[in-house]
């Protein structure tokens, strides 16, 4: 079966078309700056990589130049040769528990979910309605980033604020990138035969750490959005909100701008003063740039704590998985945070550490907790769900 998994931004538009259930990749590209000067696209297909400047109105001018562009590379007959479309949606609320059909009930939902994700869902579902005005006949699927957390009893998810915040307006911990912890959690069981208790470690831009006993979601991270947790790129992580009237009071800056400084400015950013990308912090913590060695030492110290509360949530763990940028790419960050707990005896393999673009067991024979790289493919993930689903309904 031919699947597109669709990841709709509010100017961009990524897919990948794989082949079910060989999980192939035939084809992947972005198209950006949708409705904006400057947009184009670029199409990786065949080892080669086309990138093309075209005017692109809106999301259906993508969609009908990737189904054209799919047709004239030969990869599709016609516009009925796509089997179905699965879509990234970021918030499905407390309703979607796994990835869904789209009906129009779902549409709908998905809309009614807007004030909890103002930032992502109007743009999933912009990608949802392109592709059903260009593609009406074919099945379309949603796959949500808090689905694999909606596991999570009423004691990890519920925050101590008054109860009708929760029952009145919803307020409580959701989690994100459940799609990457649901593929770690997937793989993880594949590759061992049985489910383990897993930390799953999702370190990228944006990170969270997800808990993970019998393939389900215990807790993570994230909490009611995706700035909670632990320090990221340019995300403070948790901060005792009294910050926010403060700085408000001091600034003149409104609560919008307020949130927008710790999504944007905060974080690695904010702590190291040189960037929010790991590459150049650790560059310059390699070579002893003060701020760079506090902001390490403080994301690592950051992510242990989390480590170390998920270890005690679920009574010792057998694997912590690194996964996305940073974990599969930083043997540094690596090494820094499991020396945290050399003290319980979890020993990494130095050599196999420091091996580039590695995928496995990274830690020694005797170490009390297996640690694994596995790299993330939420495309993959996307199309998977999308599959099984349609397959159900045949
Ligand atoms: P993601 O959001 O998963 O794309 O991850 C982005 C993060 O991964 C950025 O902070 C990058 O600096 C980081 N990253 C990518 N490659 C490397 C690398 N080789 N070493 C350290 N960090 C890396």
């Amino acid at each position: 079966m031919e699947i597109l998994s669709v990841n709709a931004g509010s100017s961009s538009l990524k897919f990948t078309l794989f082949e079910l259930p060989f999980e192939k990749v035939v084809v992947s590209g972005t198209f950006e700056k949708i409705g904006i000067e400057g947009s184009f696209y670029t199409i990786k297909y065949n080892g080669e990589k086309i990138r093309k400047e075209v005017k692109l109105k809106d999301h259906t001018d993508a969609v009908k130049i990737l189904m054209n562009e799919l047709i004239d590379m030969k990869i599709l007959d016609s516009y009925d040769d796509l089997d179905a479309v699965g879509h990234r949606v970021v918030h499905g609320g407390d309703t979607y528990f796994d990835s869904i059909i789209i009906t129009k009930e779902v549409e709908e939902k998905i809309e009614e979910l807007i004030p909890l994700g103002p930032l992502h869902n109007p743009a999933n579902l912009t990608g949802i309605r392109s592709f059903k005005k260009i593609l009406p006949k074919i099945p379309q699927v949603a796959v949500f980033d808090t689905a694999f957390h909606q596991t999570m009893s009423d004691e990890e998810y519920l925050y101590a604020v008054p109860m009708e915040w929760y029952e009145k307006f919803a307020v409580r911990k959701y989690g994100f990138h459940g799609t990457s912890h649901k593929y770690i959690a997937t793989k993880m069981r594949e590759i061992i035969g049985e489910d383990k208790k897993i930390i799953s470690c999702h370190l990228g831009n944006g990170a969270s750490l997800c808990a993970i006993k019998d393939g389900k979601c215990v807790d993570t991270s994230m909490g009611f959005a995706p700035l909670a947790g632990f320090i990221m790129g340019t995300r403070s992580g948790d901060v005792d909100p009294s910050i926010i009237p403060y700085v408000m009071s001091k600034t003149g800056e409104t609560v919008d701008d307020v949130l927008n400084d710790l999504n944007k400015k905060s974080g690695m950013l904010a702590l190291s003063g040189v960037s929010s990308d790991m590459r150049d912090i650790e560059e310059a913590y390699l070579n002893k740039d003060p701020r760079c060695i506090r902001a390490m030492n403080m994301y690592i110290k950051h992510i242990a704590n989390y480590l170390s509360m998920y270890n005690t949530l679920l009574e010792g763990t057998d694997y912590i998985v690194f996964t996305a940028g940073i974990g599969e790419n930083s043997n540094l960050v690596r090494k820094l945070l499991i020396d945290k707990f050399k003290f319980m005896g979890v020993k990494l393999d130095e050599e196999k550490n420091n091996q580039r673009g590695i995928s496995g067991e990274i830690s020694t024979e005797d170490s009390t907790i297996k640690v694994v790289v596995l790299p993330t493919d939420e495309e993959l993930m996307i199309a998977k769900d999308t599959y099984n689903l349609v397959n159900k309904e045949k």
